[in-house]
This record gives C-alpha cells, sequence and structure tokens, in this order.
C-alpha cells in the first residue's frame, strides 16, 4: 500500500510546534491591533491575472513559482503566492477608498510557491504583514518599517539589521533601465547566467543576485537608481530616514536593495537576522503607489511590509529566548477538588485572561509541585480536600515564593489585581 506524506515544501505542524505559533500569531495580531490595524482575510486563491498584472510579468513568482491551473469551468485561477496584490484587489471591491481616505490593513495567512525547498524555504509557508493604503507620506513609510521592526525586537531577535532604500517614483525607471544596461554592457558575459537573462527582462533585479562575483562587478559598473531619483523622492528619504534616528531604529542605507516585485516605488525595505543563516530575510517591505491604480482603481498612494512566520519561529528557537509559560498552574488533590478545579481554571481562562496549565495526570502533590516550577508559571494555584472543605484556595507567588490563602469567591479578583 501506498504511504501517504506530505508533498514536498510543506509541512504538518503538531501540538508541540503549534504551542510556539499560537503564541506568535496571538502577539502579532496583539500588537497589529495596538497600532491601529484590522485585520483583512482573503480567499487562498484568485484570478491568476491578478497576481499577473499585479506582481509583473518578468517576476520569479509569476513565470516559475505560481500553482495555477484552470477549472472545471475554464477560470484560470493561482493559489497565491503574495498578499499584497489579493489586499488591495480587496480595498477595490469593496470600494473603501470611499469609506475613509486611509485604511491601515493586516493579515496573518497561508502562501504558496513553488521555489525550491530548503532551510527557511518552503512551498507552503506563512506570512503576516501590514498595509496601510491612503497616505503618502514618509512618516506612514516609517510607521510600517516601525510595526516589523518593534514585532522582532519584542522577540528580542538578535543580529538585527535593517537595510532601506529608495528606487524612486516609476517615471525615473525607464532611463534609468536605459543607463543602467548601457554601463554593464562590457561586463555582460562575465554575468552568471540568471543575471544575463535578467538585464533585458528586470535588470533592476541584478541587484538581488546572490553571487559574489556578479556583486563585485555591479559594485564596479552599475549606476544606482537612488543617484537618479528626484528631489522630491529624496525629501521623501530624508525626511523618513530623520523619523527613523528619532525612533532610534538603526537602518543602513543600501544602494542596492532594490526588491523583486514590479509594484514597489519610493521606499523599499528589508530586516535580516544572521541568526537565520543562509536564508537571512525575516521581512521585506516598501512602498507600491502604483499598484492600486494598475489593479484598475485611481491612483492610490500606499506602504507595506510582509513577514515569514517560519522565518521568526526558526530565529526565535535558535535562539531559545521564547518559553511561553503560563500564567498559572494549577495543583489539585481528590476528586471533589478535581471537579471545582476544573471550574475555576475555566473561569480564570474566561474572565482573566490569563493561560492556565491544569494538572491532569493525577500525579503526587510533589510531582505536581515539581512540574509547576518546571513549566515557568508565574504562579501556582493549589486546592486540597482541606481548602475546598474551608472554599478557599493557595495562591503561591513562584519567584518569591509567598503563600496567601484566598477565599475561593475573591480569586479572579485576587489573580487580576496580583498577577
Ligand atoms: P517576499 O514576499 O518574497 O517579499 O517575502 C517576504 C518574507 O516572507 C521573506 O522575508 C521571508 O521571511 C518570507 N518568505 C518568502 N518566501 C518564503 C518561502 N518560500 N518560505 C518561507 N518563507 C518565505
Amino acid at each position: 500500500m501506498q504511504n501517504f506524506r506530505t508533498i514536498k515544501g510543506t509541512h504538518d505542524l503538531l501540538p508541540n510546534e503549534l504551542i510556539i505559533w499560537r503564541a506568535v500569531e496571538n502577539f502579532i495580531h496583539n500588537i497589529m491591533q495596538q497600532n491601529g490595524y484590522g485585520e483583512i482575510r482573503t480567499p487562498a486563491f484568485e484570478n491568476t491575472e491578478l497576481f499577473v498584472r499585479g506582481i509583473g510579468t518578468d517576476t520569479d513568482i509569476v513565470t516559475k513559482e505560481m500553482y495555477s491551473w484552470t477549472d472545471q469551468g475554464g477560470n484560470t485561477l493561482t493559489l497565491k503566492p503574495e498578499l499584497t496584490a489579493p489586499v488591495a484587489r480587496a480595498y477595490l471591491q469593496h470600494q473603501m477608498g470611499n469609506q475613509n481616505p486611509i485604511h491601515r490593513l493586516y493579515y496573518i495567512d497561508a502562501l504558496f510557491r513553488r521555489e525550491r525547498p530548503q532551510k527557511g524555504r518552503q512551498r507552503q509557508f506563512h506570512q503576516f504583514g501590514a498595509e496601510a493604503i491612503g497616505s503618502p507620506n514618509p512618516e506612514q513609510d516609517a510607521e510600517i518599517i516601525a510595526l516589523a521592526y518593534n514585532i522582532y525586537k519584542k522577540f528580542n531577535i538578535q543580529d538585527m539589521s535593517v537595510r532601506l532604500n529608495s528606487i524612486g517614483n516609476a517615471e525615473i525607471r525607464p532611463l534609468y533601465l536605459e543607463t543602467l544596461r548601457s554601463s554593464i554592457k562590457k561586463i555582460e558575459m562575465e554575468l552568471c547566467t540568471t543575471c544575463q537573462t535578467r538585464i533585458e527582462k528586470n535588470a533592476l533585479r541584478l541587484f538581488d543576485c546572490k553571487n559574489p562575483h556578479c556583486q563585485e562587478l555591479l559594485d564596479q559598473y552599475a549606476p544606482f537608481i537612488y543617484d537618479s531619483i528626484s528631489d522630491d523622492d529624496r525629501n521623501h528619504f530624508e525626511m523618513l530616514t530623520r523619523i527613523l534616528k528619532e525612533m532610534e531604529i538603526p537602518y543602513f542605507h543600501d544602494k542596492k536593495l532594490v526588491r523583486g516585485l514590479d509594484y514597489y516605488s519610493h521606499t523599499t525595505f528589508e530586516i535580516t537576522s544572521s541568526v537565520l543563516g543562509a536564508q537571512d530575510a525575516l521581512c521585506g517591505g516598501g512602498r507600491y503607489n502604483g499598484l492600486i491604480e494598475q489593479l484598475g482603481g485611481k491612483s492610490t498612494p500606499a506602504v507595506g511590509f510582509a513577514a515569514g512566520v517560519e522565518r521568526l519561529i526558526l530565529a526565535i528557537n535558535k535562539q531559545n529566548n521564547l518559553s511561553i509559560p503560563p500564567d498559572i498552574y494549577f495543583i489539585h488533590l481528590g476528586d471533589e477538588a478535581t471537579v471545582t478545579a476544573s471550574k475555576i481554571a475555566n473561569d480564570l481562562r474566561l474572565n482573566c485572561g490569563k493561560i492556565v496549565v491544569m494538572e491532569t495526570l493525577r500525579r503526587s502533590l510533589k510531582a505536581q509541585m515539581r512540574e509547576a516550577g518546571r513549566c515557568g508559571a508565574n504562579t501556582t494555584i493549589i486546592l486540597g480536600e482541606k481548602e475546598l472543605a474551608e472554599s478557599k484556595i493557595i495562591v503561591k507567588d513562584m519567584s518569591t515564593g509567598n503563600q496567601n490563602e484566598v477565599p475561593i469567591s475573591e480569586l479572579s479578583k485576587f489573580i487580576s489585581s496580583n498577577s
């Protein structure tokens, strides 16, 4: 009989891993909402044309990575390989621009790209990201960059680097590309074969090449797009860097950072961490003032970022710095106490929003105490038959070792004000 297995580049997530996934996702939902971003969910598949038009015909995603098919009704469909185009499509479809001049949206979702699987690179993966649609101003770019950076900061990701650049508005691109092509003409044959094919098709992407020899040649011969941007665009970039400095977000102006997707204009940025190894990109983003118009709407400025969930979790696991201890470990002894403890644990989860882990192995008091210490809970609560008879419960602060006997009826209040 055939043994069925996950498809190459896809993974099952098992309960142990999902503990960290849930914690990371909850955290992202909270921080996005604290920053005024509202969640959006779009379907798993869209019309192929949305991605072709949105991402660009000559990009790697569109030329070789999309999972596309024609359905029984003859529609050409694609599993979403990125989320900015679907969000822009939803923004237009629901006429969100007419309701409010600015929309701040975020997502956490699964994406599909037929890339070569390796550590940190899968065919089904997940991204979280944010899109701010409506403001053309650099403070909006700064808000987006700070949002991404602060998420990684909160997870204490080490050795981060924020690279930043401006590729200016779309109007300067044809002239710049012409200059770029003619400057590298003489060294064309020394570039790798991928770069050689990119020269005509998508010359900006030469700068994304990982081959050190190509990079050396580009350093020597290629002009940077940043040096061709307009005065207005330079002012935009300077104001953005001023705000980032004020926010104490360290960045490096990398004139070679152009990003692979066609829809970017002006600001581009990427956050990397050496903790990740070869696939070191945590997230990437930038401004895409032309996309909404390209999809049939009126010209609308927008900026956003997309970040890999697997990469964030990889970085967290490598550093071993995220243990998500429960707030409360609940020790109980005896059948009657177990019934009451189950109800109390449920109430604490619902009413106090606490992470409560309750003993269900009926271990000895000593073994339960050991487990409470091992799992790193801030508070341990103990309900035995004696406490139950007196309608009291023991609350132990695990950091100080202090114990209080609290009437069961006042436990929620006590927990809310003391932990
Ligand atoms: P992109 O949409 O290509 O700009 O990617 C944004 C982020 O998504 C990257 O910085 C990575 O963290 C993550 N990412 C992109 N492609 C993959 C993949 N195939 N597998 C896992 N994570 C990915």
